[in-house]
């Protein structure tokens, strides 16, 4: 069943660990009025108050695998409830094309994905940096690798999977700055805008 009659506006945000998924969002919440859900927060929120479910999951996050996919569309959409007609970044997620077909199947079919493309030399260096101003279990490189090797083998059945469905998928280079990264943005709106005028 559909969440609601009102349900959220759901657009995807896809990419590697340390693609800058989060920085991207935080801007996007800043500068366009959309609120932000991300997935790893969520998982890491029920880990840190030592909830049954966090217990479930403190393992698999260490070791950079993915958690069931009935288990985080549940989660998702339970938050989602919050956000009745709004529009809302999926921050991390869907990470699997189990994860699509679950979340459209109960939630609907998402507006849009963007995925963020890096290097993985990029990733890694993020990642770990991230790691000596954090305190993130995963942000190592043992679970680095793994994490990387994950989004390599899921990210790309994923992704075919949406655009058979009809999401549109707009792609950005994140390797340079966050700066480099909103002028993309900003130029695709500017193009969209132009192409609605003409
Ligand atoms: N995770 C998951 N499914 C999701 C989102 C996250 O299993 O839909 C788990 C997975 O173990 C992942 C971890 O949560 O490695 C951290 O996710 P997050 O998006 O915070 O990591 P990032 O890619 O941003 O470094
Ligand atoms: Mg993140």
């Amino acid at each position: 069943m559909l969440l609601a009659e009102n349900p959220a506006r759901c657009i995807l945000i896809v990419g590697g660990p340390g693609s800058g998924k989060g920085r991207l969002c935080e801007r996007l919440v800043a500068h366009c009025g959309v609120s932000h859900v991300s997935c790893g927060d969520m998982l890491r929120q029920e880990v840190q108050a030592d909830t049954p479910l966090g217990r479930e999951v403190s393992g698999i996050m260490q070791r950079g695998e993915l958690v069931s996919s009935d288990l985080i569309v549940t989660l998702l959409r339970r938050r989602m409830r919050a956000f009745p007609g709004k529009r809302l970044l999926l921050d991390g997620f869907p990470r699997s094309e189990q994860n699509a077909k679950d979340f459209e199947s109960q939630c609907g079919v998402p507006e849009l994905a963007l995925h963020l493309k890096c290097t993985d030399e990029k990733m890694v260096e993020r990642i770990l940096r991230r790691g000596q101003l954090e305190n993130r279990a995963d942000d190592n490189p043992e679970t680095a690798a793994r994490r990387l090797r994950v989004y390599h083998d899921s990210s790309a059945p994923t992704l075919a999977w949406l655009e058979a469905r009809g999401v549109p998928i707009v792609e950005l280079d994140c390797n340079g700055t966050q700066e480099n990264v909103w002028s993309q943005l900003l130029a695709i709106g500017r193009l969209m805008r132009g192409a609605v005028a003409v």
